[in-house]
Protein backbone atom coordinates (compact mmCIF):
# COMPACT_ATOMS: atom_id res chain seq x y z
CA UNK A 1 0.00 0.00 0.00
CA UNK A 2 1.18 3.64 -0.69
CA UNK A 3 2.01 4.98 2.25
CA UNK A 4 0.80 9.14 2.81
CA UNK A 5 4.27 10.41 2.17
CA UNK A 6 5.02 8.94 -1.21
CA UNK A 7 3.72 11.24 -4.34
CA UNK A 8 3.58 10.12 -8.12
CA UNK A 9 5.19 13.78 -9.16
CA UNK A 10 8.22 15.41 -8.22
CA UNK A 11 7.40 18.98 -8.10
CA UNK A 12 4.45 21.21 -7.03
CA UNK A 13 3.22 24.62 -8.27
CA UNK A 14 1.30 26.80 -5.83
CA UNK A 15 -0.44 29.84 -6.70
CA UNK A 16 -2.34 32.13 -4.48
CA UNK A 17 -6.11 33.52 -4.11
CA UNK A 18 -4.66 36.50 -6.24
CA UNK A 19 -6.30 35.12 -9.51
CA UNK A 20 -9.47 34.46 -7.64
CA UNK A 21 -10.09 38.05 -7.21
CA UNK A 22 -8.05 39.10 -3.78
CA UNK A 23 -8.28 42.68 -3.77
CA UNK A 24 -4.55 43.05 -2.97
CA UNK A 25 -3.20 40.91 -6.45
CA UNK A 26 -0.60 43.26 -8.03
CA UNK A 27 -0.03 40.70 -10.79
CA UNK A 28 -2.14 38.31 -12.57
CA UNK A 29 -0.01 35.26 -12.86
CA UNK A 30 -2.70 32.48 -14.76
CA UNK A 31 0.00 32.71 -18.17
CA UNK A 32 3.20 32.04 -15.93
CA UNK A 33 1.58 29.36 -13.57
CA UNK A 34 0.55 27.39 -16.68
CA UNK A 35 4.42 28.05 -18.32
CA UNK A 36 5.96 26.84 -15.47
CA UNK A 37 4.02 23.72 -15.25
CA UNK A 38 5.07 23.57 -18.73
CA UNK A 39 9.05 23.83 -18.24
CA UNK A 40 8.76 21.74 -15.59
CA UNK A 41 7.11 18.50 -17.38
CA UNK A 42 9.60 19.57 -20.01
CA UNK A 43 12.38 18.78 -18.25
CA UNK A 44 11.21 15.67 -16.46
CA UNK A 45 11.86 16.80 -13.20
CA UNK A 46 9.85 14.00 -12.05
CA UNK A 47 11.58 10.74 -13.40
CA UNK A 48 14.79 12.87 -13.10
CA UNK A 49 14.26 12.67 -8.79
CA UNK A 50 13.28 9.11 -9.24
CA UNK A 51 17.23 8.62 -10.81
CA UNK A 52 18.19 10.05 -7.93
CA UNK A 53 16.38 9.59 -5.10
CA UNK A 54 16.74 6.42 -2.86
CA UNK A 55 13.20 4.59 -2.87
CA UNK A 56 10.03 6.01 -2.93
CA UNK A 57 9.85 9.68 -4.66
CA UNK A 58 8.31 11.69 -0.85
CA UNK A 59 6.36 15.03 -0.32
CA UNK A 60 9.87 16.61 0.87
CA UNK A 61 11.50 16.10 -2.22
CA UNK A 62 9.32 17.79 -4.38
CA UNK A 63 10.65 20.93 -6.24
CA UNK A 64 8.22 24.04 -4.91
CA UNK A 65 7.38 26.71 -7.13
CA UNK A 66 5.14 29.12 -5.07
CA UNK A 67 3.96 32.69 -6.95
CA UNK A 68 1.93 34.97 -4.39
CA UNK A 69 0.20 37.91 -6.53
CA UNK A 70 0.93 40.68 -3.90
CA UNK A 71 4.26 41.12 -1.28
CA UNK A 72 2.09 39.84 1.43
CA UNK A 73 2.95 35.94 0.07
CA UNK A 74 -0.06 33.88 1.17
CA UNK A 75 1.52 31.11 -1.30
CA UNK A 76 4.41 30.17 1.30
CA UNK A 77 6.69 31.74 -1.36
CA UNK A 78 9.75 31.87 1.41
CA UNK A 79 9.57 27.99 1.51
CA UNK A 80 9.50 26.90 -1.94
CA UNK A 81 12.68 26.10 -4.54
CA UNK A 82 11.90 28.94 -6.43
CA UNK A 83 9.38 31.76 -5.66
CA UNK A 84 8.53 35.25 -6.70
CA UNK A 85 5.52 37.51 -5.34
CA UNK A 86 4.15 40.54 -7.48
CA UNK A 87 4.74 43.87 -6.68
CA UNK A 88 5.00 47.65 -7.70
CA UNK A 89 6.68 51.09 -7.57
CA UNK A 90 5.27 54.57 -7.58
CA UNK A 91 6.07 58.05 -8.34
CA UNK A 92 4.08 61.27 -6.25
CA UNK A 93 2.71 64.22 -8.33
CA UNK A 94 3.43 66.67 -5.61
CA UNK A 95 1.57 68.64 -7.52
CA UNK A 96 -1.85 67.13 -6.98
CA UNK A 97 -1.56 65.81 -3.58
CA UNK A 98 -3.75 67.64 -0.68
CA UNK A 99 -1.60 66.02 2.03
CA UNK A 100 -4.84 64.13 3.29
CA UNK A 101 -2.90 61.36 4.83
CA UNK A 102 -4.85 58.35 3.38
CA UNK A 103 -1.83 57.10 2.02
CA UNK A 104 -0.50 57.07 5.60
CA UNK A 105 -3.31 55.33 7.30
CA UNK A 106 -3.19 52.57 5.12
CA UNK A 107 0.39 51.75 4.77
CA UNK A 108 1.34 49.14 7.25
CA UNK A 109 5.11 49.29 6.74
CA UNK A 110 4.98 53.19 7.74
CA UNK A 111 7.16 54.09 4.90
CA UNK A 112 5.13 57.45 4.51
CA UNK A 113 5.19 60.73 6.25
CA UNK A 114 4.72 64.15 6.10
CA UNK A 115 7.08 66.69 6.89
CA UNK A 116 6.96 70.37 5.94
CA UNK A 117 4.04 70.30 4.25
CA UNK A 118 5.72 67.48 2.09
CA UNK A 119 4.95 63.85 1.18
CA UNK A 120 7.83 61.84 1.94
CA UNK A 121 7.88 58.13 0.92
CA UNK A 122 10.86 56.01 2.16
CA UNK A 123 11.67 53.44 -0.31
CA UNK A 124 13.68 51.68 1.98
CA UNK A 125 10.80 50.77 3.71
CA UNK A 126 8.22 50.15 0.96
CA UNK A 127 7.63 46.42 -0.20
CA UNK A 128 5.04 47.44 -2.88
CA UNK A 129 2.07 46.28 -1.81
CA UNK A 130 -0.18 48.98 -3.74
CA UNK A 131 -1.48 49.82 -0.93
CA UNK A 132 -1.25 53.68 -1.05
CA UNK A 133 -2.01 53.73 -4.61
CA UNK A 134 -5.37 51.91 -4.57
CA UNK A 135 -6.72 54.53 -1.99
CA UNK A 136 -5.47 58.11 -2.70
CA UNK A 137 -8.44 60.14 -4.30
CA UNK A 138 -6.52 62.33 -6.40
CA UNK A 139 -3.90 60.13 -8.17
CA UNK A 140 -1.11 61.74 -6.46
CA UNK A 141 0.64 58.22 -6.16
CA UNK A 142 0.90 56.76 -9.58
CA UNK A 143 2.27 53.58 -10.93
CA UNK A 144 5.49 53.28 -12.54
CA UNK A 145 6.47 49.69 -12.51
CA UNK A 146 5.13 46.74 -12.06
CA UNK A 147 6.87 43.28 -11.97
CA UNK A 148 7.76 40.32 -9.49
CA UNK A 149 10.38 39.52 -6.83
CA UNK A 150 12.10 36.58 -7.59
CA UNK A 151 13.30 34.28 -4.02
CA UNK A 152 15.41 30.62 -4.47
CA UNK A 153 16.01 27.88 -1.76
CA UNK A 154 13.63 27.79 0.52
CA UNK A 155 12.73 25.18 2.37
CA UNK A 156 11.47 23.32 5.39
CA UNK A 157 12.81 19.76 6.81
CA UNK A 158 15.94 19.32 9.06
CA UNK A 159 17.45 22.57 8.48
CA UNK A 160 14.78 24.76 7.22
CA UNK A 161 15.74 28.01 5.03
CA UNK A 162 14.23 31.10 4.53
CA UNK A 163 13.95 31.66 -0.15
CA UNK A 164 16.92 34.71 -0.75
CA UNK A 165 16.21 37.16 -2.67
CA UNK A 166 17.28 37.04 -6.24
CA UNK A 167 16.16 39.48 -8.86
CA UNK A 168 13.84 41.90 -9.79
CA UNK A 169 11.89 40.89 -13.11
CA UNK A 170 9.00 42.25 -15.30
CA UNK A 171 9.16 40.21 -18.69
CA UNK A 172 7.62 36.74 -18.38
CA UNK A 173 10.66 36.26 -21.11
CA UNK A 174 12.88 36.87 -18.48
CA UNK A 175 11.08 35.45 -15.66
CA UNK A 176 10.90 31.89 -17.40
CA UNK A 177 14.49 32.23 -18.63
CA UNK A 178 15.59 32.63 -15.00
CA UNK A 179 13.44 29.74 -13.95
CA UNK A 180 15.05 27.74 -16.62
CA UNK A 181 18.57 28.29 -15.51
CA UNK A 182 18.08 27.55 -11.72
CA UNK A 183 16.61 24.32 -12.66
CA UNK A 184 19.42 23.67 -14.93
CA UNK A 185 21.79 24.42 -11.90
CA UNK A 186 19.00 22.09 -9.54
CA UNK A 187 19.68 19.43 -12.02
CA UNK A 188 23.55 19.80 -12.60
CA UNK A 189 24.24 19.81 -8.63
CA UNK A 190 21.67 17.09 -7.61
CA UNK A 191 23.14 14.39 -5.95
CA UNK A 192 20.72 12.41 -4.15
CA UNK A 193 17.48 14.56 -4.70
CA UNK A 194 18.34 17.07 -2.44
CA UNK A 195 16.62 20.21 -2.12
CA UNK A 196 17.70 23.71 -3.77
CA UNK A 197 18.31 25.48 -0.72
CA UNK A 198 20.74 22.86 0.22
CA UNK A 199 22.70 23.17 -2.58
CA UNK A 200 23.13 26.78 -2.54
CA UNK A 201 23.68 26.49 1.58
CA UNK A 202 26.74 23.85 0.45
CA UNK A 203 28.08 26.33 -2.37
CA UNK A 204 27.98 29.38 -1.21
CA UNK A 205 25.61 32.16 -2.64
CA UNK A 206 28.27 33.62 -4.16
CA UNK A 207 29.13 30.62 -6.64
CA UNK A 208 25.28 30.02 -6.99
CA UNK A 209 24.79 33.77 -8.62
CA UNK A 210 28.37 33.11 -10.82
CA UNK A 211 26.79 29.75 -12.18
CA UNK A 212 23.69 30.89 -12.61
CA UNK A 213 25.25 34.14 -14.81
CA UNK A 214 27.59 31.97 -16.92
CA UNK A 215 24.41 29.62 -17.85
S1 LIG B 1 -0.64 36.94 -1.67
FE1 LIG B 1 -1.70 38.89 -1.88
S2 LIG B 1 -2.96 38.66 -3.71
FE2 LIG B 1 -2.38 36.63 -3.03
S3 LIG B 1 -4.07 35.93 -1.73
FE3 LIG B 1 -2.48 36.82 -0.41
S4 LIG B 1 -3.14 38.92 -0.14
FE4 LIG B 1 -4.23 38.14 -1.93
S1 LIG C 1 -3.51 59.75 -0.33
FE1 LIG C 1 -2.86 60.86 -2.15
S2 LIG C 1 -3.58 62.91 -1.87
FE2 LIG C 1 -3.68 61.93 0.12
S3 LIG C 1 -1.71 62.43 1.10
FE3 LIG C 1 -1.46 60.49 0.07
S4 LIG C 1 -0.63 61.03 -1.95
FE4 LIG C 1 -1.52 62.89 -1.08
S1 LIG D 1 3.30 50.44 -1.62
FE1 LIG D 1 2.60 49.56 0.35
S2 LIG D 1 4.44 49.53 1.60
FE2 LIG D 1 4.86 50.92 -0.09
S3 LIG D 1 4.35 52.92 0.66
FE3 LIG D 1 2.52 52.15 -0.36
S4 LIG D 1 1.31 51.17 1.23
FE4 LIG D 1 3.38 51.46 2.03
Amino acid sequence: MKKFFQVDKGFEIKGCFGLKGCPNAITKSENLIKKFEDILMKENITEFLKTKVKGPLKVHHKFKVALSECPNGCSQIYIADFALHGFLKFDVKEEICNLCGACIEVCEEEAIKIEENRLIVENEKCVGCGACVRVCPTGALKENFKGYKIYVGGKLGRHPRLATFLTVLDKEEDILNIFKKVLRFYKDKNIKGERLGTIIEKMGWESFVKILENY
